[in-house]
């Protein structure tokens, strides 16, 4: 095939047919934003089944992925210690609305992991886990402001929805109606990396900010690091101001090694969220931290927060099985390996094509930024070209290859992929990015 011809599309017939009448029952055909592929054009995929590395779609088509389920399964799809984990608990029951010995082995797995969470309360979403967290702040330092970052995601809770990453930022939304403007005047933003900021933000609300909330990896507006002291920076001025750090781990969260993004940066936040990985593909998030503190939430403390199925077996089963495969030797140094050895042919594809483009990444995490600029606020990675980004998502999901529906998020490389995998992605990389570099700028 001629490297300036476009990819004939794979039937999708029968997924065209699923969609369009999920369109009739569920708000735009999906059930969260970014599946509707609104930003990259194109037809929402209706999935039947994941394999490893792979899903396949309605059609049969299959698609080497890069989304992972936005990261939760490092693992790869249905890895048979994790399915195996889930079908043995679904024989002995999926709810029992009080407390199993499986809750206490998650908890026992992750703060032997991350050993500065003493106490965990696991809730279902990622979303539950950063508006307790908060409120547990807010509750224990009696002060109403938080602090967050512009672009950083911490799920859709009313007090997060202002300046937010990820699906908000794809689809260009800055402010949501029906959150009470009462509420988001609560949420000081703040560029990520604007250590001044914060210190500014902290001098004008003298002892009324309660929490600094932040990614320790910025991942919900594409791959953005922290700056040398950033971190660190925020730990001060919190201590400084009687402010808790709460660092939201959900997309970082055993992702880089066994254990917590802190540790590896060097810096310790007084709560922490998780999600995505711990659950193994099934809705789990938690937060948690010194015992201190996590004292306050109830029955122990004053803080209100509970949940029906929080806990739920099927997801500690899933979860247990996950931690206990990634803990076995020299699985996360696989996937790191793998994910740089991408990253690399990447970013001599780009060069190969003529373009000046930038890949930021971090272990198994990436983003490609068509922008001649290095990318390390929000501001910035909304300077990346976002029509290339859809066209460069059309033509690798038309040659199999599925990536984030959306500029603003990783491509996430699992354990399941393989070297010849990424030898493939970058090859067909190659032929894409010169075929579009080809076309006329959008
Ligand atoms: C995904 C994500 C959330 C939200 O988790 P949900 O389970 O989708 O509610 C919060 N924070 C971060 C950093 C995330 O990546």
């Amino acid at each position: 095939m001629s490297a300036t011809q476009a990819q004939a599309k794979p039937e999708r017939r029968r997924s065209r047919e699923i969609f369009e009448k999920a369109e009739k029952v569920l708000v735009g055909g999906v059930n969260s934003p970014v599946r509707a592929f609104r930003s990259v054009g194109g037809e929402p995929l209706i999935i039947e089944k994941g394999s490893g590395q792979y899903l396949y779609d309605a059609d049969g088509n299959q698609l080497l992925d890069y989304v992972c389920s936005w990261g939760a399964m490092l693992l790869g799809h249905a890895h048979p210690a994790v399915s195996a984990a889930i079908a043995e608990q679904a024989r002995r029951g999926t709810s029992f609305g009080v407390t199993t010995e499986l809750e206490l082995q998650l908890a026992t797995l992750i703060t032997k992991a991350i050993p500065f969470i003493e106490k965990i309360r696991f809730v279902s979403s990622g979303t539950e886990a950063t508006m307790s967290a908060v409120r547990l702040a807010r509750g224990v330092t009696e002060r109403d402001l938080i602090i967050k970052f512009e672009g950083c995601y911490h799920g859709h809770a009313d007090s997060f929805l202002s300046q937010a990453g990820s699906g908000l930022a794809t689809l260009g939304i800055a402010e949501c109606p029906g959150v009470p403007q009462a509420l988001a005047a609560l949420t000081l933003n703040v560029p990520y990396n604007d250590l001044q900021g914060v210190e500014k933000l902290f001098s004008e609300h003298k002892d009324k900010i309660a929490a600094v909330i932040v990614e320790p990896i910025a991942a919900n507006m594409g791959v953005v690091l922290p700056k040398e002291g950033f971190l660190q920076g925020l730990r001060d001025l919190t201590r400084k101001h009687g402010a808790l750090l709460v660092i939201d781990e959900v997309i970082t969260g055993f992702r880089l090694h066994d254990g917590s993004a802190q540790t590896l940066l060097g810096v310790e936040g007084d709560l922490t969220t998780m999600g995505k990985i711990i659950g193994g593909g099934v809705p789990v998030a938690a937060y948690g931290g010194r015992a201190e503190l996590m004292n306050n939430v109830a029955p122990l403390g004053p803080v209100y927060q509970a949940g029906t199925l929080a806990g739920n077996p099927l997801a500690m089963s899933a979860g247990i099985a996950t931690l206990n495969e990634l803990a076995k030797p020299g699985v996360y140094d696989g996937v790191n390996a793998l994910a740089k050895k991408l990253v690399h042919g990447l970013r001599n594809a780009l060069a190969g094509a003529g373009m000046v483009a930038q890949v930021n990444s971090i272990g198994s995490l990436s983003t490609i930024f068509f922008t001649p600029d290095p990318v390390t606020n929000f501001a910035e990675a909304k300077r990346s070209d976002t029509k290339r980004y859809a066209r460069y998502f059309r033509e690798m999901l038309n040659r199999g290859i599925f990536l984030a529906p959306s500029q603003f998020e990783a491509a996430f490389v699992s354990a399941s992929h393989t070297s010849a995998d990424i030898d493939r992605t970058i090859a067909t990389a190659q032929e894409v990015l010169k075929f579009i570099a080809a076309q006329p700028s959008a």
